[in-house]
C-alpha cells in the first residue's frame, strides 16, 4: 500500500462536519480526505425514501459539498447498490481506509457488515463511529444485560449515563483528486431527481424549511433562545412555535443528538430556570435513542405488529375513507388541519400526529401501516425507527404502547390544546369564521352561525366522517376481539 494512499468518508444520514466522528478520524489520519455519498434504492431490504425526505436529501447533500469543499474537500455522488459501489470506491482510489458512521436497521446493518468482511480479506481498514445517537442501542441496558422495553427505566437509566462531548469540525481537510474511471461513474446532484419537477409539490416545502448543517446550527440556537423557556407546556400546542423543528435536521444528521443534548445542557446549566423545560426536551431526545434500540433490536418494526396477536387483527380496507384522511376532509377539524399542516409543509405537530393517527387506526380501522405508509412518503423528517414506533404504539400493537381503549376524541383534544381555535384557522381557512366554541365541531353551530360563516356543511366542509360514540364503541370491539384470541 503506497503511503500517500487517500481515506474514504462514506457519508450516509450524517451530514454535516460537526461532530462527525468518521469525518474527523479521517482528517486525524494526516492523509488525503475524499468523501462520497451513495444513493442506494438498489440493495435488498433498502426502504427507497418518500418524496418529501427526497426533497430534503437534495438540499441536504447540496450543503455538505458545500461544507466540505470550505474545508477543502468535496462531495462525489454515486447511485447503485452500496456494497459493490463502495467496494469499486476503495479499488479504483487505492484508499487504505474508509470510515463511516453507524446505521441500526436490519438492511444498511448487513451491508456495513458483509464491507467490513470483504475489506479486511484485502487489508483495508473500515472503521464505524457512532455520530446517530446519544447512546447506541446496546449501552443502554438493564441490570441483567438485557435492553429496556419499556421507556421509563430507559429513560433513567439514559440520564445517569453521561453522554459523549461534540466533536468540533475540523479545521481542514487535505482533499485530493478522484481517479477519472470513478469520476466517470459519479453522478451530479440533479440528475438524482430527488426534487420534484412537474407537478412542483415542494412549493410549500421551500417556504417551510432551510436544510443543511447552518439552518439547522441556526434552528437550535433560535430554540435555545426562544423555544426552550415553556418547551415542557408549550409543546403541546400546535398553533404556537414550540417545539424546536429539528427533527428533519436530525433524521438527515445536519445536526448531532449530542452537540443538541449539550447545548441544552449548557443553557440549563446557565440558567437553572429552565431545568425542567431541559429536562423534558432532553427526554424526547431520548426517546429517539430508544425508538433506535428497538428497531435495532427489532428490526420488522416498520412492517410487522410487534405483537404478534394484532396479525389478527380486524383492519378495515377502506380506500376512500383513507383518502378522505390523506387529504384533510375527515370533517374533524383537528385531524384535517394536521393532515393538510403535513401535505403543504412536510411536517406536523407531534400532538396532532398523535390525534390524526389514532383517528385513522381507531375511528376508521386502518391498518397502521397505512398511515406509516403515508407519513413515511410524507414527513420530511420520515424516519425509519421513530415512525414505525410511533404508528406501532398508536395501534397498541408495539413493544411500550398506548393501551387499547385509549382513543382520542379529536374534538375534546382539539378544544384543549388548540383552544382559540388557531391552528384549524391557519389550516382550514373554510373553518375560519367559526368562534373558538365551534370551530372544532362545525356540525353543532347553529344554521345561522354556519351561513354567516360562508360554511355549508357537506359542500364546503364535510360532515364528519364517522360519528365519534359509535367509531369509538366499533373500535373498541376490535380490540377487545384481540382479547378473546389470547
Ligand atoms: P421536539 O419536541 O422539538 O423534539 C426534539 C426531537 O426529539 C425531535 O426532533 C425528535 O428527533 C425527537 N422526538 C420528539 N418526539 C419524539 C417521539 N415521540 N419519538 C421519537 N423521537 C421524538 N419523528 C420523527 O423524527 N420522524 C418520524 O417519522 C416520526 N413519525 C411519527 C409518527 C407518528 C404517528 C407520531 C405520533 C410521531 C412521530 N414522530 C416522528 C415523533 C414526533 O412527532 C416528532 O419527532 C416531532 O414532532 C418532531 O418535531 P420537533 O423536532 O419540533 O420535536
Amino acid at each position: 500500500m503506497s503511503t500517500d494512499s487517500p481515506v474514504l468518508v462514506w457519508f450516509r444520514d450524517d451530514h454535516r462536519v460537526g461532530d462527525n466522528p468518521a469525518l474527523s478520524a479521517a482528517a486525524a489520519s494526516g492523509s488525503r480526505v475524499l468523501c462520497f455519498y451513495v444513493f442506494d434504492e438498489a440493495s435488498e431490504g433498502v426502504r427507497p425514501l418518500g418524496g418529501a425526505a427526497r426533497w430534503w436529501l437534495h438540499g441536504s447533500l447540496e450543503a455538505l459539498n458545500e461544507a466540505l469543499q470550505r474545508l477543502g474537500s468535496s462531495l462525489v455522488l454515486f447511485r447503485g447498490p452500496a456494497t459493490s459501489v463502495v467496494e469499486r470506491i476503495v479499488a479504483g482510489t487505492g484508499a487504505s481506509a474508509i470510515y463511516w458512521n453507524r446505521r441500526y436497521g436490519a438492511a444498511e446493518i448487513a451491508i456495513d457488515r458483509t464491507l467490513k468482511q470483504r475489506l479486511a480479506a484485502r487489508g483495508i481498514k473500515a472503521q464505524s463511529f457512532n455520530g446517530r445517537l446519544v447512546h447506541e442501542p446496546w449501552e443502554i441496558v438493564n441490570r441483567a444485560g438485557k435492553p429496556f422495553q419499556v421507556f421509563t427505566p430507559y429513560l433513567r437509566a439514559a440520564f445517569a449515563r453521561p453522554a459523549a462531548p461534540p466533536l468540533p469540525s475540523p479545521e481542514r481537510l487535505a482533499g485530493g483528486a478522484w481517479p477519472a474511471s470513478l469520476l466517470a461513474e459519479a453522478v451530479a446532484l440533479p440528475d438524482l431527481s430527488l426534487e420534484p419537477a412537474f407537478p412542483d409539490w415542494a412549493v410549500g416545502l421551500r417556504k417551510a424549511w432551510r436544510r443543511g448543517e447552518p439552518a439547522a446550527r441556526e434552528r437550535l440556537a433560535r430554540f435555545l433562545d426562544e423555544g426552550l423557556k415553556g418547551y415542557a407546556e408549550r409543546r403541546d400546542r400546535p398553533h404556537l412555535e414550540g417545539t424546536s423543528r429539528l427533527s428533519p435536521h436530525l433524521r438527515f444528521g445536519e445536526v448531532s443528538p449530542r452537540q443538541v443534548w449539550h447545548a441544552v445542557l449548557g443553557a440549563a446549566a446557565r440558567d437553572p430556570s429552565l431545568e425542567q423545560d431541559a429536562k423534558k426536551y432532553l427526554s424526547e431526545i431520548a426517546w429517539r435513542d430508544f425508538t433506535h434500540q428497538l428497531l435495532h433490536d427489532h428490526p420488522h418494526l416498520p412492517e410487522r405488529p410487534h405483537s404478534s396477536r394484532f396479525e389478527a387483527f380486524p383492519w378495515i380496507e377502506d380506500r376512500q375513507a383513507l383518502r378522505a384522511w390523506q387529504k384533510g376532509l375527515t370533517g374533524y377539524p383537528i385531524v384535517d388541519a394536521g393532515m393538510r399542516q403535513l401535505w403543504q409543509t412536510g411536517w406536523m405537530h407531534n400532538r396532532v400526529r398523535m390525534i390524526a393517527g389514532s383517528f385513522l387506526v381507531k375511528h376508521l380501522l386502518a391498518d397502521w401501516r397505512r398511515g406509516e405508509a403515508w407519513f413515511w412518503d410524507t414527513l420530511v423528517d420520515a424516519d425509519a425507527a421513530n415512525n414505525a414506533f410511533s404508528w406501532q404504539w398508536i395501534a397498541g400493537s408495539g413493544p411500550d404502547s398506548a393501551p387499547f381503549h385509549r382513543i382520542f376524541n379529536p374534538v375534546v383534544q382539539g378544544e384543549k390544546f388548540d383552544p382559540g381555535g388557531d391552528y384549524i384557522r391557519a389550516y382550514v381557512p373554510e373553518l375560519a369564521g367559526l368562534p373558538p366554541a365551534f370551530i372544532h365541531k362545525p356540525w353543532e353551530a347553529p344554521p345561522a352561525m354556519l351561513r354567516q360563516a360562508g360554511i355549508r356543511l357537506g359542500e364546503t366542509y364535510p360532515e364528519p366522517l364517522v360519528p365519534h360514540g359509535p367509531a369509538r364503541e366499533r373500535a373498541l370491539d376490535a380490540f377487545r376481539s384481540l382479547r378473546r384470541l389470547d
